[in-house]
């Protein structure tokens, strides 16, 4: 096993401070560096001690308006579902895939390959906290045997991620919870970058590198939050969005080649994220899961979740992603990942 560096940097701002009667003041800034991708993010605990400044309040009013506004006309509600895209016969018998209140079709406007959707829950809006294991559970599910169906057609479809936008701070375009799905032949940026990386550390090290990150960070103790079946919950060193959560598989970098109760574990981690989220005054995020097919050969490459949290609906809402993370990709922590750690793991008791 190689050892994993956990890179920090320090930046100070000198300023004379006007809330505090012009007072000089040395603000100090931490940088973290991930250490298998390179990318960083930044940490100032005046932000987290003045959290409010980033973080408005979930406009419960807001949401309840929104929700009955855009009930009326939902395609994803049980009412008018029958109306959505259908996949061919020939690669999904009737067209669309059911399972419990799930249902998995084609998205109406393609933004990669076999780019699916499933919606999650008869409900049109539901908090974070009812999104349960069982509904994630089974909008996968179903996305899964459209997977499975395209893998039995399409060998050069490899690359597949799962996706969710929550809210439209998320980007979502509606409020119906659900998921999507991209299974493409070449790999996005984000998710090349990590197969990559995955691979020359396996080459360099002789090693994988989750393995070695979740052996160390088990040791530690200080990031890791819990497992639930062999799914390794834990706080990112360096995140690539707010609130950062990654869940690892142990060995598997192939969702087809996992069983069904596998995915449920995935599920029932996810669902105790969310219920942290909304308790830490949260109700938007978007999520990554990232996979692609086993290759012949190996590549080092382990299935990962990523989870964040976005900015929480409101009528004048400041967009969480601006010239920190467009232009420089580097994240701002609200949080540090020990911090979000510690209060993760009272969630995952019983799950
Ligand atoms: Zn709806």
């Amino acid at each position: 096993m190689a050892a994993i560096a956990f890179d920090r940097f320090e930046d100070h701002l000198e300023l004379l401070n006007p809330l505090q009667n012009f007072a000089p003041e040395r603000q100090r800034v931490e940088i973290y560096r991930d250490p298998l991708l390179g990318h960083t993010s930044v940490y100032n605990p005046a932000i987290e001690a003045g959290l409010k400044v980033f973080l408005n309040d979930v406009d419960r009013e807001l949401l309840a308006r929104l929700a009955e506004e855009t009930a009326q006309n939902c395609v994803f509600c049980p009412e008018r579902v029958e109306g959505v895209a259908r996949f061919p016969d020939a690669l999904i018998p009737g067209g669309v895939v059911r399972l419990g209140e799930a249902v998995a079709f084609p998205n109406l406007i393609a933004m990669g390959g076999y780019h699916s959707v499933a919606i999650v829950s008869h409900a049109h809006f539901l908090e974070l906290h009812q999104l349960t294991p069982e509904l994630i559970g089974n909008a996968w599910l179903a996305l899964r045997q459209v997977m499975t169906a395209v893998r039995q057609r399409d060998p050069a479809a490899a690359w597949t991620t799962v996706h969710g936008n929550f809210l439209f701070p998320a980007g979502a375009s509606l409020m119906h919870p659900h998921f999507q799905m991209l299974i493409g032949s070449t790999p996005y940026t984000q998710h090349a970058r990590l197969a990559a990386a995955c691979r020359e550390y396996l080459e360099r090290e002789g090693s994988r590198y989750h393995d070695d990150l979740l052996q160390q960070e088990r040791a530690a103790g200080e990031r890791y939050i819990a497992a639930t079946g062999r799914w390794h919950w834990l706080a990112a060193f360096a995140p690539l969005g707010s609130n950062e959560i990654l869940a690892v598989h142990e060995h598997e970098g192939d969702l087809l080649r996992m069983d069904a109760e596998e995915l449920r574990d995935l599920a029932r981690g996810l669902s105790a994220i969310l219920r942290l989220y909304q308790d830490l005054g949260y109700m938007s995020f978007n999520y990554t899961l990232y996979a692609r097919r086993e290759p012949e050969t190996p590549d080092g490459f382990q299935c990962l979740l990523r989870i964040i949290t976005r900015q929480n609906p409101a009528p004048a809402y400041r967009s969480d992603d601006f010239y920190l993370q467009k232009g420089l990709q580097t994240e701002l922590m609200l949080h540090r990942p020990e911090t979000l750690a510690a209060r993760g793991r009272g969630y995952f008791p019983g799950v």
